[in-house]
């Protein structure tokens, strides 16, 4: 779990002279799960958007599995093995949730491979993948007919269709019941350690039950990385972002 498999470094991102990130340096271990949190215009989500190639940064280097991805396209990274869920569902309304999770299982080879093992029938995988988000009794609902939790479980099973081995998920539990919350908790949790994972979020309950390592971001910087009662405690954090 020590060496890094995702690396940012020194990485600046201008928008028309506007450094959104200024100087950002993050390392993520494989199969850990970090929550990035901050105050808003922080910059989480163009780190996200960085790191899944939506954007290529002014500066800097972003390292995944050995290798330089800030200079690919975003195909070739998701191909890679980098999945972005983003805040807006991009889930196919209109078919049911066994053919979203067929159309994204042909997106890539060697399915499930972090997940399942090996040689059971794709049927069987994609139905064991659902079960896995919870949405085996759903499985062939269409998916604009899914409650707002289940729609973001299928989003996460998309990912992992995909063959995504880092997942980066934008606030997954916005617009959540407290159940849903907790849910997707417990999907995040059981998904650390075969993935990594990179969770940006604004709740803290949430956040307290998925975390080992939260980064802090603030003005396009990492003001802050600890475990949760560390981050709690710290001054800085507590000024520009908890609030006390
Ligand atoms: P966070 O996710 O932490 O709320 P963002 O990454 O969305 O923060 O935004 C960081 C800063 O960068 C904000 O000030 C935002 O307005 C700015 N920003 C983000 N994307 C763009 C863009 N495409 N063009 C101009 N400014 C942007």
């Amino acid at each position: 779990m020590n060496e890094s498999h995702l690396e940012l470094v020194d990485i600046v991102m201008s928008f028309n002279g506007f450094k959104a990130i200024e100087g950002l340096n993050l390392s993520v271990s494989k199969g850990e799960l970090r929550c990035l949190i901050g105050p808003n215009g922080a910059g989480k989500t163009t780190a996200l958007d960085l790191i899944c190639g939506k954007i290529r940064p002014s500066s800097g280097e972003i390292r995944y599995a050995g290798k330089v991805i800030s200079n690919l396209d975003e195909y070739q990274i998701a191909r890679a093995g980098v999945g972005r869920k983003f805040q807006v569902p991009s889930v196919l309304r209109q078919l049911t949730v066994r053919e979203n999770l067929e159309v994204a299982n042909c997106k890539q080879t060697g399915v499930f491979a972090n997940l399942f093992r090996p040689g059971i029938s794709g049927r069987r995988e994609l139905e064991a993948l659902a079960e896995f988000v919870g949405l085996g009794e759903v499985l062939d609902r269409q998916a604009g007919y899914l409650s707002h939790g289940q729609t973001q479980w299928l989003e996460i099973a998309l990912l992992l269709a995909q063959d995504s081995e880092l997942i980066l998920l934008d606030e997954p539990t916005a617009g959540m019941t407290v159940q849903e919350t907790h849910k997707t908790a417990e999907i995040c949790n059981r998904l650390k350690g075969r993935h990594t994972i990179i969770v940006v979020e604004h709740d803290m309950g949430f956040v307290k039950e998925i975390g080992d390592v939260i980064s802090v971001m603030h003005q396009g910087r990492l003001l802050a990385q600890g475990t949760v009662a560390e981050i709690e405690r710290n001054e800085k954090v507590r000024e520009v972002y908890l609030g006390s």
